[in-house]
């Protein structure tokens, strides 16, 4: 066993702290990871309060993690010694099932096993994340990192990048479509970049007006506020697809009543009940679909890395120290991040030493 060292929850309403715990050494198909950079996830925030009722503790947070592999098994073909590697949210899933037999690893139908707040596959052990110095993970769910990008703004690619490409691809979003991007955090300002890349006419649908003025450089061409209900009804009926990323249980119908018929709105942040209950007319009165998305397979998280590498995309990121983590999820709460959080893991090895 590999002695780590990390920060951890050790219920819901408890500030993390430092917590020292084992990972296995790595197998023959194992990449050990000196973790460098983790990104903050709302998902990491939902986690560590319980939020989706299914939190297990002591956890130590964190799915946006980006280093430098030391140490491969015998059998790992893709990464060596001293290359830039990423970890998502998936480490395991079942391999055989159709989902997995088709790249959907996140779809496994005995369910992929997560990075943290999970039991690794077969025991009980649990999966700790990247609030930590090191991860082993088997190379199958490790993404190669070109040495291109800014590595500290690829992290919340691994989760926030992929959550918003897969969709945007999967809906076939391009030239000549208009784009909606609700929600203007992590995944959101993520959403913008790809829609944009992509050729769409991309608009963001925000309830913060001061976040407009990042409106060109992130690549929106318009600025919707949500709660302006002149403003949506001018853009009535006018979208061909909408990326829904708000974090809280919202009302979907003043959504839905902005997308063309037949076209989709796919929600990626709300994984409780939706409310108030959606309105049937709206759905029925242009053939709208209203769908959900969930991360992305490992090949397609390596291709978004590697989109990301041609285009010149990286996330927006304010760095954070370790010991501050806590306020750092104080502000992500109240919406006060431009627009993640990533914490320098130089701050966890001088704590250490
Ligand atoms: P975030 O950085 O906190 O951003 C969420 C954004 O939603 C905020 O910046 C804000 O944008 C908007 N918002 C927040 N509260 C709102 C409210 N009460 N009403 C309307 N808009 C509100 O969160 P994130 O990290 O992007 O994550 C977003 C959600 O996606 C979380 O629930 C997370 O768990 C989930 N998620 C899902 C997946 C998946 O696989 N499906 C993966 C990762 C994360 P404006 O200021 O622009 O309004
Ligand atoms: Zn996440
Ligand atoms: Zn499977």
């Amino acid at each position: 066993m590999i002695k780590a060292h990390g920060y951890a929850v050790h219920d819901a309403h408890s500030p993390l702290v430092p917590f020292e715990f084992e990972r296995r050494e790595p197998g023959a198909h194992d990449v050990q990871i000196e973790i460098l950079y983790c990104g903050i996830c709302h998902s990491d925030l939902h986690q560590i309060h319980n939020d989706w009722s299914n939190s297990i503790y002591p956890m130590v947070p964190g799915h946006e993690i980006v280093g430098r592999v030391v140490k491969v098994g015998a059998h790992v073909g893709k990464l060596k010694v001293g290359d830039l590697a990423g970890v998502g949210c998936m480490v395991d899933s079942c391999r055989q099932c159709p989902a997995c037999q088709e790249d959907l690893e996140q779809y496994c139908a005995e369910g992929a096993t997560l990075t943290y707040n999970d039991h690794e596959r077969g025991n009980d052990k649990l999966t700790f994340g990247g609030y930590s110095d090191l991860i082993v993970v088997e190379e199958r769910f490790v993404v190669k990192i070109p040495n291109s990008l800014d590595l500290k703004a690829v992290a919340p690619l691994l989760c926030a990048g992929i959550t918003t490409y897969s969709p945007l691809r999967h809906w076939n979003v391009g030239p000549g479509q208009k784009v909606g991007v609700i929600g203007l955090g992590g995944l959101g300002h993520m959403g913008i970049k790809f829609a944009k890349a992509l050729g769409a006419h991309v608009v963001m649908i925000t309830t913060s007006p001061e976040k407009g003025k990042d409106a060109s450089r992130l690549g929106a061409d318009e600025i919707l506020l949500s709660r302006d209900a002149d403003a949506m009804a001018a853009h009535a009926s006018s979208f061909d697809f909408l990326l829904d990323t708000i974090p809280v249980p919202h009302d979907l119908n003043p959504y839905v009543a902005l997308l063309k018929r037949d076209r989709t709105l796919a929600i990626v942040g709300v994984l409780t009940e939706l409310s108030p209950p959606l309105n049937g007319f709206s759905l029925i009165g242009g053939r709208k679909n209203v769908s959900g998305s969930a991360i992305g397979g490992m090949a397609e998280t390596q291709e978004m890395i590697d989109f990301c590498a041609e285009h010149g995309i990286v996330s927006d990121v304010e760095m954070v120290t370790i010991q501050n983590v806590n306020s750092a999820y104080e502000r992500l709460q109240k919406n006060d991040v431009k627009y993640r959080f990533v914490i320098d893991m130089a701050s966890l090895r001088a704590q250490a030493a």
